[in-house]
């Protein structure tokens, strides 16, 4: 309610001062800014809350044209042509912004010249001229122009500012940007100061510079600031003009309907007119740079809280693998600060082995950029320690594919490791003796296979426990898996290093001796024969003690033929009395 009370005392004002200065002729004002201040009010407001404002302007237009202007006849219905001029050019330019301001300039440039600054005054002029011909008995043409072309400046230089100025009281925005009140004095004493010598000599005529300053305002000064500046000129330009000063007094009189000061009034508003629109493009343009800089800000923000608190290292590489950036997860994963490794290569964290593996994966990922490539390997702690860890990289190319660089994602996969390393060894482990199981033999002979060892000997031996079944039968199969456990120990203890000891059947064993022959196999055979005699365990029952049959056979390049080779052997050792150790032929 105080804020329609406020408007309409203003518009009372503006208006008043318009048809006190601005008539010529006893017909309308030729300056009229009174409507483009109500549409810049109007524009922040819902239409549902326009009504006390309408109210309010629309009784101050009826009391200035009724007691100042052109009587109490036509008020009613100008004041009613006023509030919908105002009306309309506040939804229109509502809706342009909204639109347009600042990203599509043209449009918003074109909606708003066409729109309110010809149309909306051009519909009024029509209507409003018609009235005062109607209920003043006026001439139609010179108020139809006057109208046309005062309230299109006001349009032009008043609404502007006054839109701005009521979206930043609307949203709480100060103002002035900060530290730039000074600037802003400066520039509007400049203004007035200037304005006031361009048109207080007829001498000179130097309109061109005032036109600079505002366009200079544009980039120096808060857009508010540049877009007051016109209006500035405009009061002073205006004032000095209808007075008979100024340059535009050294034109030709113009002896119009208007007369003389009505021709020079419409020159100036053109002028103005001109002035304003130059100066609303730069405006627009530094406030979508700044909008741009604000969502860039924001952005970057946005993006340096995920990178500082991801768990997972994010790093920005070159194109020759060089660290630019690695957030601060760098510190827990390898002990480095997240400075210390820019410009530094990213092998740096990678242990020598893996160098090739990591080099692979993201020159991979250059070479097809936005295509994700991932690497485990072994980092290198700032201590020198290894450390599991996985890296995503993914190459950034920009709008023409030329690569500028990586972005990777890095992760410490040590726990997972851990248990793939735990599972596999569970399964290639037989559980009962912790010795390989058959699977891990077959896996393990294969690989000796394969590395074909320059033809240096390998023996083969298959260990069976003789009448295992017995034992079972006799102690139980609690003492027969404890037989087993001890006897897993004991030949373990027996065997080499080098030697592969598994358990590939119930109580067979397969024992396989790289760059052994025959005859070192038998040596180690009788060794593990005479460990296994000395070998008992004990039961309530008394001690179980067993032996063994063993079967030999040379491993000639195949371990599947050595395998059935050393089968045989052990099936004669077998029949022929166990407890002994026979050679394939
Ligand atoms: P041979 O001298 O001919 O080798 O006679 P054996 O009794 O040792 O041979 P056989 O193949 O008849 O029996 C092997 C026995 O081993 C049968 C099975 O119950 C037992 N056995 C196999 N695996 C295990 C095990 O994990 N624990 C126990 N306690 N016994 C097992
Ligand atoms: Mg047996
Ligand atoms: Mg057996």
């Amino acid at each position: 309610m105080i804020g329609a009370a406020l408007v309409g005392l203003a518009y009372f004002a503006c208006a008043m001062l318009s048809v006190a200065y601005s008539r010529s002729n006893g017909g309308v004002a030729m300056v009229w800014g009174a409507n483009a201040m109500l549409a810049a009010r109007l524009h922040v407001l819902p239409v549902r809350k326009w009504h006390a404002t309408l109210v309010a302007a629309g009784l101050a237009s009826f009391l200035v044209t009724g007691c100042f202007g052109l009587g109490w006849a036509p008020a009613p219905a100008l004041a009613l042509v006023n509030l919908a001029e105002s009306a309309v050019a506040a939804l229109l330019v509502r809706h342009l912004t909204v639109q347009y301001w600042p990203s599509r300039m043209i449009c918003w440039m074109l909606g708003y010249g066409l729109g309110i600054g010809l149309m909306v005054p051009l519909a009024g002029a029509l209507i409003g001229a018609g009235v005062v011909a109607k209920l003043s008995g006026l001439a139609f043409g010179p108020n139809f122009g006057t109208w046309l072309v005062g309230h299109s400046l006001g349009m032009l230089v008043v609404l502007p500012p006054f839109a701005m100025l009521a979206c930043k009281l609307r949203k709480e925005q100060p103002l002035l940007d900060e530290g730039r009140g000074l600037r802003a004095a400066l520039l509007i004493t400049a203004m007035v100061a200037l304005s006031t010598a361009v048109f207080a000599q007829p001498a000179r005529p130097l309109l061109l510079f005032p036109l600079l300053l505002v366009l200079f305002s544009a980039t120096w000064a808060n857009a508010l600031v540049a877009l007051a500046l016109p209006m500035i000129l405009a009061t002073v330009g205006g004032f000095m003009t209808l007075h008979g000063y100024g340059p535009i007094a050294l034109m030709t009189p113009v002896h119009g309907e208007l007369g003389i000061v009505g021709g020079h009034m419409q020159f100036l508003q053109l002028y103005l007119a001109v002035v304003a629109l130059s100066v609303l493009p730069l405006v627009a343009e530094r406030e979508r740079r700044q909008q741009r800089l604000h969502e860039l800000a924001r952005s970057e923000a946005h993006y340096r809280l995920l990178s500082d608190h991801a768990s997972d290292v994010i790093m920005h590489l070159g194109c020759e693998g060089d660290v630019r950036y690695a957030s601060p997860a760098i510190a827990r994963l390898t002990g480095h600060a997240p400075g210390e490794l820019a410009g530094t290569p990213l092998s740096r964290i990678v242990m020598p082995a893996y160098h090739e593996a990591v080099a692979g994966a993201w020159q991979a990922a250059i070479a097809r950029p936005g295509h994700p490539v991932a690497v485990e390997y072994l980092g290198r702690c700032k201590s020198g320690d290894p450390h599991w860890l996985e890296t995503h990289f993914r190459g950034i190319a920009d709008e023409e594919g030329h690569v500028e660089g990586l972005v990777s994602v890095t992760r410490d996969i040590a726990s997972r490791k851990r248990i793939e390393e735990d599972l596999a060894h569970a399964a290639m482990t037989d559980p009962l003796t912790g010795i390989p199981n058959r699977r891990a033999f077959f896996d393990m002979a294969g690989r000796l296979e394969a590395a074909e060892n320059d033809g240096a000997p390998m023996t083969l031996a298959l260990i069976d426990i003789d009448f295992f079944k017995q034992v079972n039968d006799r102690y139980g199969h609690g003492v027969g898996d404890e037989v087993l456990e001890v006897f897993g120990r004991t030949a373990q203890a027996v065997v080499r290093a080098s030697d592969i000891l598994a358990r590939i059947g119930g109580e067979e064993f397969a024992l396989l001796m790289p760059d052994t022959d025959i005859e070192g196999a038998q040596v180690v055979c009788r060794r593990l024969a005479v460990a296994v005699a000395g070998m008992g365990v004990e039961t309530p029952q008394g001690i179980v003690r067993i032996t063994v049959s063993m079967g030999l056979a040379a491993v000639a390049g195949c371990t599947d033929l050595a395998l059935a080779a050393a089968d045989t052997a052990l099936y004669r050792a077998k029949s022929e009395g166990r407890a002994r150790l026979r050679v394939a032929a």
